[in-house]
C-alpha cells in the first residue's frame, strides 16, 4: 500500500516550488493535503493540481510569522481533512546581500519567516498532535533548512543563520516531542541550489553583487561543487520528505539531512 495512506498533511509555501511539489510527493504517497501559503490565487491553483492525485485537499491562507494565523491554519487543516499527522514547515524566504550592504529590515524580515514562522509552525503541531490535542495521535515534523545552513556562501550570511536556526530548532523540537511523549518525530531537509523562483533569483543576485559574471557561470560553479553534477530537482526533496514522514523512518529523528547531491559533505 501507499506509506502516506489515512495522513493529513499541512505543506506551507506550498503554493509553488519545492513547497508544491513535496504536497505532490505526499499526496502520491496517499496524504491528503492542506496548502498553506500567504499567496492566495497561487496556493488554491495548487491545492487544485494536487487533487488530481486523487486525495482531499483544501487550501489555507497563512502568514507563517503570525501566531494567531497559525492557530486558524491548523484549525482549518482538522475540521477540512479531518486530523493532523504531518507538517511541512517549507515557506521561507531569502533576501541576497553582501554583509557589507545588509539592510537591518530585510535581516528581520527573514528572521521573522525563517525562525519565528518554523517555530510557531512546531508549537501549533505539537499542541494539536500530542495526546488529548485537536488531532491528538502523533505525527512528524520536516522542517527545511538549506544546505546554506552547513557551508559559507557568499552573499547570503542572514539567510544562513535563520538557516541554521532552523537546524538547531529541530533537534530540540525532535529533543522536548520524545522526552514529553507526544509521539512527534522532527527532522529537517538540507536541498541544495534548484532553480525554483527562489533559485533562479539567487542565481542572478549572485551576478548582480559581483560574484559572477552571468547567470550560467553562478549556476555551472554550484553544479562542480556538487560530486553527483547536477542542481537539485524538487522531486528530490519530495521523496526524501516522504521517507521522514513514513513508517519506514519510524525511529529517525532529530536528524538533517542533506538532499544536495553531496555539494554539503
Ligand atoms: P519559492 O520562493 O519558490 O517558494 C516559497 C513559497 O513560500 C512561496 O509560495 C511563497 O509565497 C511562500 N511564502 C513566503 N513567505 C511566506 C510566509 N510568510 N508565509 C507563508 N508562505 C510564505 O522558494 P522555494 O525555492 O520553493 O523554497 C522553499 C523552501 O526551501 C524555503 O524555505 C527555502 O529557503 C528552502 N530552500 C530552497 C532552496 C533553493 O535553491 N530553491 C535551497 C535550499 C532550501
Amino acid at each position: 500500500g501507499k506509506s502516506l495512506a489515512g495522513k493529513k498533511a499541512l505543506v506551507t509555501g506550498g503554493a509553488r516550488g519545492i513547497g508544491a511539489a513535496i504536497a505532490q510527493s505526499l499526496a502520491r504517497a496517499g496524504a491528503s493535503i492542506m496548502i498553506a501559503d500567504i499567496l492566495d490565487d497561487a496556493g488554491k491553483a495548487s491545492a487544485a493540481a494536487i487533487a488530481k492525485e486523487g486525495v482531499a485537499t483544501g487550501f489555507v491562507q497563512l502568514d507563517v510569522s503570525d501566531d494567531a494565523q497559525w492557530e486558524r491554519a491548523v484549525a482549518a487543516t482538522v475540521s477540512t481533512l479531518g486530523g493532523y499527522d504531518i507538517l511541512i514547515n517549507n515557506a521561507g524566504i531569502e533576501i541576497t546581500s553582501l554583509v557589507s550592504e545588509v539592510r537591518a529590515e530585510d535581516a528581520r524580515r527573514m528572521c521573522d519567516v525563517n525562525i519565528v514562522g518554523t517555530v510557531l509552525g512546531m508549537k501549533h503541531a505539537f499542541r494539536a498532535m500530542r495526546p488529548g490535542g485537536a488531532a491528538g495521535k502523533g505525527g512528524a515534523v520536516v522542517n527545511i533548512a538549506s544546505v546554506a545552513a552547513t557551508i559559507a556562501f557568499p552573499s547570503i550570511a542572514v539567510y544562513s543563520g535563520t538557516k541554521s536556526a532552523v537546524d538547531r530548532m529541530t533537534r530540540v523540537g525532535a529533543m522536548e516531542a520524545g522526552k514529553l511523549g507526544y509521539g512527534v518525530r522532527v527532522n529537517c531537509i538540507y536541498p541544495g541550489l534548484i532553480p525554483t523562483d527562489m533559485g533562479l533569483q539567487l542565481a542572478n543576485d549572485i551576478v548582480k553583487v559581483g560574484l559572477a559574471p552571468d547567470v550560467n557561470a553562478a549556476v555551472g560553479s554550484v553544479v562542480e561543487q556538487t560530486p553527483l553534477g547536477r542542481l537539485a530537482e524538487v522531486s528530490d526533496i519530495g521523496d526524501a520528505a516522504v521517507f521522514l514522514c513514513s513508517n519506514e523512518a519510524r525511529f529517525i529523528t532529530g536528524i538533517g539531512l542533506p538532499v544536495d547531491g553531496g555539494m554539503g559533505m
